[in-house]
Parts: C-alpha cells; sequence; structure tokens
C-alpha cells in the first residue's frame, strides 16, 4: 500500500466509497450486510473527522500567529490581508451574481407549490433571526475569551485572537523572538500529526461516501431534482469556470496543474462537508503541493475557511429564489438587492461546518419575508447540495492564496 501514492489512495478511496453505496443503496437498508457495513463506515468517518478537529485549533492557531507574524515589514503584511479581503469579496460577489441570474433565467421551483411539502415542514422549528440579530451576534462572536474559544473551537475568534497576537509580536520585534520560534516549532510538530492523519484520509472519504450515497432520500431527490441540478450546475460553474479563469488571468497557473495540487483538499471538502474539519489538509495542499509560501498560506487559508464561502454564498441566493416561487412570491429588483446583500452575509457569518448555511439561511429569507419554515424542504437534501459547495468553499480559499502570494511578490518586483 505504501508504494501507491496518498493522492491515488484517496482517488481509488472515492471510487470505492460510491461503489459500495450503490451497492448497499440496491441491497436496501433492512439488509445486515448494509446494516453492518453502515456502521463500521461510521466508525472510521467519525474517526477521522474526529481527529481531523482535534488538530484544527492548535493549527489555525499556530498558523496565523506564525503567519501573520513572518509577515515582518508592516507594508507586506497590509498587502496580505488587503489583497486576502478583496479576493475574497469579489468572488463572493461573482458567485451570488452568478447564482441569482441563473435563477432568474432557470426559475426553479416553478410548477411545484409549497403545499406539495407539507409533511417536511410539520414538526420543523425555524430559528428566529433577524437580520439585526444575525449581525450583533457575529460582531460578539468576534471577540471573546481566547481559552474558551480555543476549548469550544470557536475557530473564528480563534482566528481573531490569534492574528492580534501575531501583530503583537510583529511590533514587539526582536524582544519576543522565543516565543516566535516556539510557535514555529509547535507548528511544524502538528504539521508533523496532520501528515500522520491524512494516512487515514483514504478510508475515511471512503467511509464518508458510502453513507452518503447508501442513505440518499431518492424520491424527494427525484422531486426537487431541478432545484438541485440547477444550485450544482451553478456552483460547478463557478467552481470550474470562474475561479480556475481567475487563478488563470492572475498568476498563469492552469486548471489541470491546480487541480493536481489542489485535490487532495477538494475530495476531503467533498466528503466532509466541512471547511474547517478540511482546513488542515487545505493548508498541507497549499504548501506542499502549490508551494505558497507558509506565511501567505496560514494567513489566507484559515481565514478563508471561516469567512470565504463562494459556494454557500450562491447557495444561499438560489434557494431564496426557489422558495420564492414555491410560496409562489416573485422579488422585486429590491428584494433581489437584500438577497444579495444577505446572502453574502450569510455566507461570511456560517463556520466551516456541514449544514451551516442551512441556519444562517434564516436571515435571507426573513429579510425578504419568506417562511422560514420552507428550510425544511431542503434540509433532507442539504448533505448532498452541501458536497459541491464546501468544495467550491474550500478551492477558493486555495485559489485565494495563490492570487494574494503572486500579488505580494508582483509588489516586491516592482519595487
Ligand atoms: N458546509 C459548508 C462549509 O463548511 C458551509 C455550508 O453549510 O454552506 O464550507
Amino acid at each position: 500500500m505504501n508504494k501507491i501514492s496518498l493522492n491515488t489512495q484517496i482517488l481509488l478511496g472515492t471510487l470505492l466509497g460510491v461503489l459500495l453505496g450503490l451497492w448497499f443503496a440496491l441491497l436496501g437498508q433492512e439488509s445486515s450486510i448494509t446494516q453492518n457495513s453502515l456502521y463500521a463506515a461510521k466508525l472510521v468517518s467519525t474517526l477521522f473527522i474526529d481527529l481531523l478537529r482535534m488538530i484544527l485549533i492548535p493549527l489555525v492557531f499556530t498558523s496565523i500567529v506564525v503567519g501573520v507574524a513572518n509577515l515582518r515589514s508592516h507594508q507586506q503584511m497590509n498587502r496580505v490581508w488587503q489583497g486576502a479581503l478583496i479576493f475574497f469579496f469579489s468572488t463572493m460577489v461573482l458567485a451570488v451574481v452568478l447564482g441569482l441570474t441563473t435563477a432568474n433565467l432557470l426559475q426553479p421551483g416553478g410548477g411545484l407549490q409549497i403545499a406539495m411539502f407539507q409533511d417536511a415542514m410539520q414538526g420543523f422549528q425555524a430559528t428566529q433571526m433577524s437580520l439585526p440579530d444575525f449581525f450583533a451576534h457575529f460582531l460578539h462572536s468576534l471577540f471573546q475569551n481566547p481559552i474558551a474559544a480555543l476549548a469550544q473551537s470557536n475557530v473564528l475568534a480563534v482566528v481573531i485572537f490569534a492574528l492580534l497576537l501575531g501583530i503583537a509580536l510583529v511590533v514587539g520585534g526582536e524582544r519576543y523572538r522565543n516565543i516566535l520560534t516556539l510557535m514555529q516549532e509547535f507548528l511544524e510538530l502538528i504539521l508533523m500529526l496532520v501528515g500522520w492523519i491524512m494516512r487515514l484520509a483514504p478510508f475515511g472519504i471512503m467511509a464518508l461516501l458510502l453513507q452518503l450515497v447508501a442513505t440518499q432520500d431518492t424520491s424527494l431527490l427525484a422531486t426537487l431534482i431541478k432545484f438541485v441540478a440547477i444550485v450544482m450546475g451553478t456552483t460547478l460553474l463557478h467552481g470550474m469556470v470562474v475561479l480556475p479563469l481567475i487563478l488563470y488571468l492572475t498568476t498563469g497557473m492552469t486548471p489541470v496543474k491546480f487541480w493536481l495540487g489542489a485535490r487532495e483538499a477538494l475530495i476531503t471538502a467533498f466528503a466532509t462537508s466541512s471547511s474547517a474539519a478540511t482546513l488542515p489538509v487545505t493548508l498541507r495542499c497549499a504548501e506542499q503541493h502549490l508551494h505558497v509560501k507558509r506565511d501567505v498560506a496560514g494567513f489566507v487559508i484559515p481565514l478563508g475557511a471561516t469567512m470565504n464561502m463562494d459556494g454557500t454564498a450562491l447557495y444561499e441566493a438560489v434557494a431564496a429564489l426557489f422558495i420564492a416561487n414555491l410560496v409562489g412570491i416573485e422579488l422585486s429588483l429590491m428584494q433581489q438587492m437584500i438577497v444579495f446583500l444577505t446572502a453574502m452575509l450569510a455566507a461570511i457569518g456560517a463556520p466551516g461546518i456541514p449544514s451551516a448555511g442551512m441556519v444562517t439561511m434564516a436571515v435571507v429569507l426573513q429579510s425578504v419575508g419568506l417562511p422560514v419554515e420552507a428550510i425544511a424542504i431542503l434540509l433532507p437534501i442539504d448533505r448532498i447540495l452541501d458536497t459541491v459547495r464546501t468544495m467550491v468553499n474550500v478551492e477558493g480559499d486555495l485559489v485565494g492564496s495563490l492570487v494574494v502570494q503572486k500579488w505580494i511578490k508582483q509588489d516586491e518586483l516592482d519595487k
């Protein structure tokens, strides 16, 4: 097994997971083979995700502190964070515009009515989250006691604290050299652990995909097939055309080269539906395969994993229009502008965990007066939609790190 590269093992795991999943779906849920296999798959996939989560917080913390502290000159530091934010923001704008345009053209949900889904909606408790509440909550979640944030895996608050500590290390300079060295060595050790965990990735991914395929509710999927196809198609368009084009135009890197370097992270994102759980793999791909400098990757990628979600932003917009069609409301241009803004906010505020976008979607729906209960219709198919949107979320972070790196290099050359 050791002779086969990890990349190939992951591809084999993916293939085998899908095939076995199909086989178990054919055998049916009652068969004891299916039940036992699903049980085993659950154990393996939980172990894999637990290990990724175990390493997540120490990794985010050290990689951001070291990343920021090593961007020694203020000039360079400014370039990186400005570049990252401009990139995140503009690609999310593109994603939402793409989503709104296709949804307006293809009108998902036209012909279906919300009454058809009464069963699904019964018993669904909508979380009340108005826009001002959401905003206040978001702002509050940024600044937390760092020890509590570390302990509770509150990634956003850890990112903010690590950023501030990194900046303090830059400002403090030589006097705090030892702490920086300590952090650097700690980061190296954590990355070594990530390497070990990755050996399990082919099995973890196989187990996750097997469960996904074997337990998918196909009847609901068939009713909503047009919506699912529009969401997946548009998300893939963004991921396979828009982002690679931006990458090619700014850095000259071809899509094939990018895919070869990024595939471990993209497949893990697809299988886990979590940008946060994928983060250790994303960082590894950025540094080892795509050759992004550790300082840049260590800053852009963890920040992107919590903020930059093109797939989610696009999804929120399409889903809002879909629900409007279901209830027979035509959203005016003004209302669509509101959807545009709230979809961006909801994506930025969504943590990188499975189905997070579903929860923050309440904000988008409420902002234009659509029934939040309608989320219940989307919940059963969310696991499948979440695969592609998380993959594109993670792709955006990787492309972002490459573009920012290019930008700083250009800046240095210009001087
Ligand atoms: N699962 C997505 C992610 O981790 C977030 C979402 O639900 O849209 O990136």
